[in-house]
């Protein structure tokens, strides 16, 4: 299984619109954030989780040319708004819609945003098509197996992702936006091969899990390579990686995890 992460940042993106701080005005690639997302291939399965507003930037960037079946873990706009540039991926299957998994807050949302593309084909050919799905508690597919878990992020529910892929047994687990891990997301968690966790930026914040909230959380895992995700201005890459326990890391745009 192979994770790239499209892109590692928050909200408002790294370097922020008129800010002059040494992190925004850094010459460290690692330090350029665009908004958070991640593409998974699982036994050649290509799985979108997430669509940030420069998702067609990030799939030119990382040669991500092929989607199979797209997750939205929730219907914020950092996750939402690129999902319009999923219609050149209609169009490489014919115009046949996407299937996208999502909560109903995520589902409304998507119906609210692109209600062009709420059809089983694209209305015409190069429009984008969409087939809402509830996310299932599991997802069984011929690669493989994606569970999901609820996961609290201040005044909605985000969808928690761990897949495992058939043919390596490998397991990764997807958590970004949340303020903290449940029992059960912890118990799905256990044991998997590497993670990447919502690690907002030093501070505490009233729906993501801080830079310490993620490391003890992750602790709880017992993963050996867990990356930090959803990183703000606040967060130096090498300053702040190097103050981090082993095992944990801090995710970048155009990282690749091979699990
Ligand atoms: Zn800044
Ligand atoms: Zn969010
Ligand atoms: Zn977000």
């Amino acid at each position: 299984m192979e994770v790239i992460v499209l892109g590692s940042g928050t909200s408002q993106g790294v370097p922020m619109i008129g800010c002059s701080c040494a992190v925004c005005t850094s010459r460290d690639p690692r330090n350029r954030r665009t908004r958070a997302s991640i593409h998974v291939v699982m036994d050649g399965l290509h799985v979108q989780v997430d669509a940030a507003p420069e998702l067609r930037l990030q799939c030119l960037r990382e040669g991500v040319d092929c989607l199979d079946l797209f997750v939205l873990t929730h219907g914020h706009a950092d996750h939402v708004a690129g999902m319009d540039d999923l219609r050149r991926f209609c169009d490489l299957r014919g115009g046949d819609a996407i299937t996208v998994y999502s909560t109903q807050e995520g589902m409304a949302r998507v119906s609210s945003m692109f209600p062009y593309a709420m059809r089983d084909r694209a209305a015409i050919r190069g429009y984008p098509a969409f087939r809402l799905t509830a996310m299932p508690g599991e997802l069984e597919l011929p690669q493989g197996k994606i569970r999901s878990t609820i996961l609290p992020h201040g005044d909605i529910d985000t969808i928690g992702l761990v897949f495992a892929e058939r043919s390596s047994g490998k397991r990764f687990v997807y958590y970004t936006d949340c303020k903290r891990l449940t029992d059960e997301a912890v118990a799905l968690a256990r044991g998997a091969d590497a993670a990447i966790l919502d690690g907002l930026r030093p501070q505490p914040h009233p729906s993501h899990m801080s830079i310490g909230e993620a490391v003890e959380a992750g602790r709880l895992l017992g993963v050996g390579r867990i990356w930090l995700t959803h990183l703000t201005h606040l967060t130096e890459h090498a300053a702040l990686e190097s103050e981090l326990p082993e095992g944990f890391m801090l995710a970048y745009d155009g990282l690749r995890i091979v699990v």
